[in-house]
């Protein structure tokens, strides 16, 4: 499963999040999407306890940029614009905010220290 480059990162909060919808369904455990996302760690594995090697994308709301490379762009070959699922939305994030009852912060959080 190959990540995003960990080339960007955030700097200011997004007008825009991605969130992952029920309709996930990992792609049978090789996302297409998460090689897509520019953050490191922002699309993140969550494994099926109940199915295993099944699982789900989640998406960092804390990483995100709002930059919609996941939704735009599909599996390599595939002709598809964005998940085969369409398991991926864009929201604004106020409504993400306000749902949540979570201001987010424009920089992610510092890592916890040791
Ligand atoms: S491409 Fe779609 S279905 Fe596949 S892991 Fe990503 S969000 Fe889930
Ligand atoms: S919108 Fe951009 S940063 Fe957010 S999950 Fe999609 S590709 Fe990653």
């Amino acid at each position: 499963m190959s990540e995003g480059d960990g080339k960007a990162a955030r700097k200011k909060r997004p007008r825009i999040l991605a969130i992952t919808t029920d309709c996930c369904t990992g792609c049978a455990g090789s996302p297409a999407c998460i090689e897509y996302c520019p953050i490191e760690a922002c699309m993140f594995w969550v494994p099926d306890e109940d199915h295993p090697p099944f699982g789900r994308i989640e998406v960092d709301p804390y990483l995100c940029i709002g930059c919609q490379k996941c939704i735009s762009k599909g599996p390599d070959g595939a002709f598809l614009d964005g998940c085969p699922w369409d398991a991926i939305e864009m929201v604004p994030t106020d409504d993400w905010e306000a749902v949540h009852g979570i201001t987010l912060p424009d920089l992610p959080p510092a890592p916890p220290t040791a």
